[in-house]
């Protein structure tokens, strides 16, 4: 039998932790013969929803689940852990500045990434949610210079899948017919979804729709803003579907991408793309064996260039605003 993979969830008493943690403890996360031990941390004020949870999760009986343990320590939270995911953030609430939004985001992650540096096990791999996610994977990553880089990744994956199922919509292919879509940048208004290098039943997914009005007056803004749709609609956030691109996105970054197509994770950039060396912004990646790699040598046409340029624009104005604070 299999060694049981430790993961770690923080947040795990709100909305994506509920929609997450079934999903995690079946096998969806690593696979269907893979055992996982849960260890949810919380702040004090959701230790009990978390018992409650867990109690729900025990009454699943899920063959794989070894164990569940609920801590608001970090440094017990992230002891041993292989899978990270920090759901937990602060939100921003209304008339809050974003200077506000990111100190108090730092307080949370600058603590973390020190107990993932300090506890975790040596091959974590650590995907952030919280928003502004991003910002966020960069403040905990700076925060734990013994774990390389490349281990702390931002989620876009929901993006990723909402340009998936739009352009599937747009066309009547099925979402397994859409191969090589893109979402750059932060995972913000400004992301970019960019279907030029898309291929919709092998057909270049630009050249099918061509109708760049459509692209940037319809499929980009529909994509961008359907976080907000959603809310506008349910009255509520998207947690389920949030909770489904994290698992999608640990499970492809641990099971690797299929031959001829890719997706999108926010990484720490290498320069690639002329996005600056060090921001965590999302690339096309393949990945193996619980590695990954920016997909390389792709044209960046006029219309992706000023985009992409935008999206990380904004993402270094974050990292200024987060190292003029003292938190990277
Ligand atoms: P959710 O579970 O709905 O969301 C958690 C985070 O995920 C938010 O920052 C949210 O950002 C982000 N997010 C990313 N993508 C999405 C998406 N598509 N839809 C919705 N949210 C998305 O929040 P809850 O308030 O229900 O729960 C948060 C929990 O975290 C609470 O139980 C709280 O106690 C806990 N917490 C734990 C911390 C810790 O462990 N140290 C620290 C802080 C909080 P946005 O709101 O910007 O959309």
């Amino acid at each position: 039998t299999r060694t049981p993979v430790n993961v770690t969830v923080t947040g795990a008493a709100g909305q994506i932790g509920y929609a997450l943690l079934f999903r995690i403890a079946s096998g969806h996360l690593l696979g269907a013969d893979v055992p996982v031990r849960l260890r949810l941390l919380e702040i004090p004020q959701g230790l009990k929803a978390a018992e409650g949870t867990a109690m729900e999760l025990d009454d699943c009986a899920f063959p794989l689940l070894q164990g569940i343990e609920i801590t608001d320590d970090p440094n017990v939270g992230f002891d041993g852990a292989n899978v990270a995911l920090l759901v937990g953030a602060r939100p921003r609430t209304k008339g809050m500045e974003r200077g506000d939004l990111l100190e108090a985001n730092g307080g949370i992650f600058k603590p973390q990434g020190k107990a993932i540096n300090d506890h975790a096990a040596d091959d974590i791999k650590v995907l952030v949610v919280g928003n502004p996610a991003n910002t966020n994977a960069l403040i905990a990553q700076a925060a734990a210079p013994d774990v390389p880089a490349e281990r702390f990744t931002a989620m876009t994956r929901l993006d990723h899948n909402r340009a998936l199922s739009q352009l599937a919509k747009k066309t009547g292919a099925q979402v397994s017919d859409i191969k090589k879509l893109t979402i750059w940048g932060n995972h913000s208004a400004t992301q970019y979804p960019d279907i030029f290098h898309a291929e919709i039943a092998g057909k270049n997914a630009a050249e099918v729709i061509a109708d760049e009005q459509w692209l940037a007056d319809d499929f980009i803004p529909t994509v961008a803003k359907r976080g907000a749709a959603i809310i506008e609609a349910r009255g509520a956030s998207s947690a389920a579907s949030a909770a489904n691109a994290a698992i999608d996105h640990v499970h492809t970054w641990v099971n690797g991408t299929a031959e001829g197509n890719w997706t999108s994770m926010g990484i720490p950039s290498d320069g690639s793309y002329g996005v600056p060396e060090g921001l965590i912004s999302s690339f096309p990646v393949t990945t193996k064996n619980g590695t990954y790699e920016i997909v390389q040598g792709l044209d960046i046409n006029e219309f992706s260039r000023a985009r992409i340029d935008a999206s990380v624009q904004e993402l270094a104005e974050e990292r200024d605003a987060v190292r003029a604070l003292g938190l990277i």
